[in-house]
């Protein structure tokens, strides 16, 4: 057995480990301030624990940490970060700011099975599920790398789908909202899924309390079957049962994201069918110009369609943004993740190791 790795321990657990280590439990709380508010990367750091604890401590367990192989920025300041895997897989990690947040858009897994049809992970395939400290340490990553601003929000929208990895990003979320911890808000993390019916409802027991964001991109099943393979095991009924039975606090509200393909789900009709299906749900509709790349057959729906198609769901009193693409000429943005740097070339590690869109 190798030495425990910290970083992957949920908040019950470090205080297991310390106990086992003869400690008081409030040694775990300061374990994890500095491993998470001070970013400490060795126990030597840890300077108000004592000194035999700290021994011990490198004796059985271990800090690990994700090591950046690359680093883009786009001209609007988005930046994307790639990352290495112990076993040599890799991820994207996005950081999005703007006047008053930063958003880190993060991976759950590398790659992706789920082949919805607009998206390039779904076109590379899937490699693995990430662990929690793997996700978790890109947050860690991207946090140290902000040049002195903090990330205020997370979006776990990277590469892959969060509830096809349940455990595991069920156990980043723990660490990530433990208030001794990287003590995130859960109004500021959004789960986007696309809709995984048995995964939802675990994730609404556990009672995390994040923003839910179900990738819906359809309003009928004829349609949806055919962009998003999973609708034949969850069709829309179904879908938004779970929607409707999501617990929400009464500041939040469910988001809908929508992907704008050309002739192909932007009729006004469909916008209609949209309507009818989201009526009486506290939403709001995130329509995503598709960000063309090669390899998906599809064309962005035009700026006055995407329009038109917004103003017939405002109309009916349904909240509906339209989201502006970030970071696209360094294939950051929405759909884009797929191991590439923007300049038409693609890493060699991409063809073994899979794409990553936002899901
Ligand atoms: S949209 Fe999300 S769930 Fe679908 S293939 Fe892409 S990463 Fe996977």
């Amino acid at each position: 057995m190798g030495r425990a790795n910290v970083m992957d321990c949920t908040p019950g657990e470090l205080r297991a480990l310390v106990e086992g280590l003869a400690e008081p439990p409030y040694r775990a709380r300061q374990l994890c301030g500095w491993l998470y508010a001070r970013g400490a990367r060795g126990f030597a750091e840890m300077t108000d624990l004592p000194q035999a604890f700290r021994r011990r401590l490198a004796a059985e367990a271990a800090i690990a940490t994700l090591p950046i192989a690359r680093r883009q920025q786009a001209a609007d300041g988005t930046e994307k970060f790639l990352f290495t895997l112990p076993d040599g897989k890799q991820i994207e990690s996005v950081l999005i700011p703007d006047e008053r947040r930063l958003t880190a858009c993060i991976s759950t897994q590398a790659g992706c099975a789920l082949d919805c049809a607009f998206c390039l992970t779904g076109v590379m395939g899937f490699r693995r599920n990430l662990r929690a400290w793997e996700i978790v340490g890109q947050i860690v990553a991207l946090g140290a790398s902000a040049a002195g601003r903090r990330i205020t929000n997370i979006v776990l929208m990277g590469m892959g789908e969060p509830l096809a990895n349940a455990g595991q990003t069920f156990r980043a979320l723990e660490i990530l909202l433990c208030p001794h911890g990287p003590a995130f808000p859960p109004r500021r993390v959004t789960l986007s899924t696309v809709g995984l019916v048995p995964e939802m409802k675990a994730l609404a027991e556990a009672g995390f309390g994040v923003n839910l964001a179900v990738s819906l991109s359809a309003p009928t099943d004829e349609l949806r079957d055919r962009l998003m393979p999973i609708n034949r095991r969850y069709p829309l009924g179904e879908l938004l049962r779970a929607c409707r039975a999501y617990p929400l606090k009464s500041h939040q509200r469910l988001t809908f994201e929508y992907v704008m393909l050309d002739q192909v789900n932007d009729t006004l009709d469909l916008a209609r069918a949209l309507v009818k299906l989201v009526r009486g749900l506290r939403c709001k509709v995130n329509l995503i110009p598709l960000n063309p790349a090669p390899g998906l057959p599809f064309r962005p729906s035009p700026r006055p369609r995407i329009e038109a198609f917004q103003r017939i769901l405002k109309a009916a009193g349904v909240m509906a943004t339209i989201r502006e693409s970030r970071g696209r000429e360094i294939f950051a943005a929405c759909g884009m993740l797929a191991l590439k740097t923007g300049a038409g070339d693609c890493e060699p590690s991409a063809l073994s190791s899979g794409a990553l869109s936002r899901g």
